[in-house]
């Protein structure tokens, strides 16, 4: 949408209400609200002053001045609002030298666009998340009582959560059975297509919404393609359509990537492909119909996998998601079949248009525009680096002997080992000033001493049961 065009809505709408909004470093849109008749056509390029020494991980408290500058193009009225209100994605600048701020990290995902082009390999990258989440309510147990309740399953060996620990005296329909039954079993159709409604009324192209696998409760919707930045842009105006949806009905949404224990988790599968002069690149006569450029893009990313977890991954809850039985992946290799592998090649369609690689680790506790960004500077890493993905695992990995996997790399176990991969392995995110030092420091030093530190010092239900009465 140009300059022109906004002003126009503002005034065929009755926009009363401009709510301006950025992200913050770790993912999350930050907002303040003007009246409608402050922004002029000069808002769009001086923008609009703000104080950016509370936002997470940003200025310090005597160089907190900062720009908004709105980016036209991201306008969409409010559909949860009560008085008319029009929302625009904002650039952060400096006020003084009037230039992008180097930790905004859309203006991040911008620099890796350009970086791409730069190198002559793609002038585009597209990304299709898979966001899943847990509408809460509609869960048909106590949430706090699975995180308490514990038993040893003497079959595993492994410790269980005390979910079906009260018996089905009333006949209720279980919680968990098929993979997506229809209704009743499913009772969170009307609620999907009113996300779905919504998504497309703020210009967001949805191509399907389903239940997911896990207990009742999980669910899937998921987007049309788009180019990186718009479609970061998009995963953040997902999580708003579909937060405030849930709301309007009482309900909770949680993207948090392991809410239950025991039961399958919340994933981000992250579809990639690279497109030059409007023609597809990934598509060739390789394993899977892939190109060379393909195979490159996942050595890349296989090479590079734990470091770019610190920000796929991002969470100390990430990585109790990726552990064995869950459909999530456990080790950095690739398949065109096994859903078990990090990144799989979907095998749908035969057209060289549809080929892309799922990158099946990421969850959406990351940020979108440093997690698609990061991901995609491993795989431009792989292709001019020429880097060998080695042999695709073709078999069902959760199955294998260890010895079998012993040479296949594995995902990091637990987000102190991701932070410190990515302090190791960071050359190839400084690429084109893509990623900054400055950045990646931030960020290492930022979880492990609001994320890490908390967590390794607080106490987990589970010690309780282990060992309360030693
Ligand atoms: N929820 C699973 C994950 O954690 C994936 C299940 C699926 O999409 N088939 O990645
Ligand atoms: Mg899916
Ligand atoms: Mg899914
Ligand atoms: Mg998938």
């Amino acid at each position: 949408m140009s300059v022109e065009k906004v002003l126009k809505l503002i005034k065929d709408e009755e926009v009363k209400v401009v709510d301006l909004r950025f992200v913050d470093l770790l993912g999350t849109w930050q907002h303040f609200s003007v009246p409608a008749h402050v922004i002029e056509e000069d808002t769009f390029t001086e923008g609009l002053g703000f104080d950016g020494s509370s936002i997470r991980g940003w200025q310090s408290i005597n160089e907190s001045d900062m720009l908004v500058v709105p980016d036209a193009d991201s306008a969409f009225l409010d559909p949860f609002t009560e008085v008319t209100t029009l929302n625009m994605v904002c650039c952060i600048l400096d006020p003084i030298t009037k230039q992008p701020y180097p930790k905004h990290p859309r203006y991040i995902a911008y620099k890796a666009q350009e970086y791409l082009k730069s190198t002559g390999i793609a002038d585009t990258a597209y990304f299709g998340p898979e966001l899943e989440f847990f509408i809460l309510d509609s869960i048909r147990y106590d949430i706090k009582q699975n995180a308490s309740y514990y038993y040893l399953d003497s079959q595993e060996g492994i410790w269980n959560s005390g979910k079906d620990e009260e018996p089905n005296l009333g006949y209720k329909i279980r919680n968990k059975e098929g993979y997506f039954p229809v209704a009743p079993t499913d009772s969170l159709q009307d609620l999907r297509t009113e996300m779905i409604l919504n998504l497309e009324k703020v210009g967001i192209e949805v191509e399907t919404h389903h239940h997911e696998v896990a207990t009742a409760g999980q669910c899937e919707i998921d987007m049309k393609f788009d180019t990186l930045l718009n479609m970061a842009d998009k995963v953040l105006k997902y999580k708003y359509i579909v937060k405030n949806t849930a709301a309007m009905y009482g309900k909770t949404v949680t993207f948090m990537p392991k809410p239950i224990f025991g039961d399958n988790g919340t994933g981000m599968h992250s579809h990639q492909s690279l497109w030059k002069d409007g023609k597809p690149l990934f598509a060739g006569n390789l394993y899977a119909g892939l190109s060379e450029i393909a195979m490159y893009y996942m050595g890349g990313i296989i090479k590079h996998g734990k470091a770019i977890a610190a920000f796929t991954n991002p969470t100390v809850n990430s990585y109790k998601r990726l552990v064995p039985g869950f459909e999530a992946p456990i080790n950095l290799a690739y398949s065109s079949r096994n859903r078990s592998a990090a990144l799989r090649i979907p095998m749908y369609s035969s057209s060289p248009k549809a080929k892309r690689v799922e990158v099946r680790f990421p969850d959406p506790s990351s940020n979108p525009y440093l997690a698609f960004s990061a991901m995609l500077m491993a795989g431009i890493d792989g292709i001019l680096n020429k880097i060998d993905p080695g042999e695709p695992l073709d078999k069902n990995i959760y199955d294998l002997p260890p010895q079998e996997l012993a040479n296949v790399p594995k995902a990091p176990g637990s987000l102190e080992e991701a932070l410190q991969a990515l302090e190791d392995d960071h050359e190839f995110l400084l690429k084109g000033d893509v990623f900054s030092e400055d950045l990646i420091k931030t960020w290492i030093d930022y979880k492990k001493e609001k994320e890490l530190k908390p967590y390794s010092m607080s106490i987990n239900p589970i010690e309780f049961f282990m060992y309360f009465d030693v």
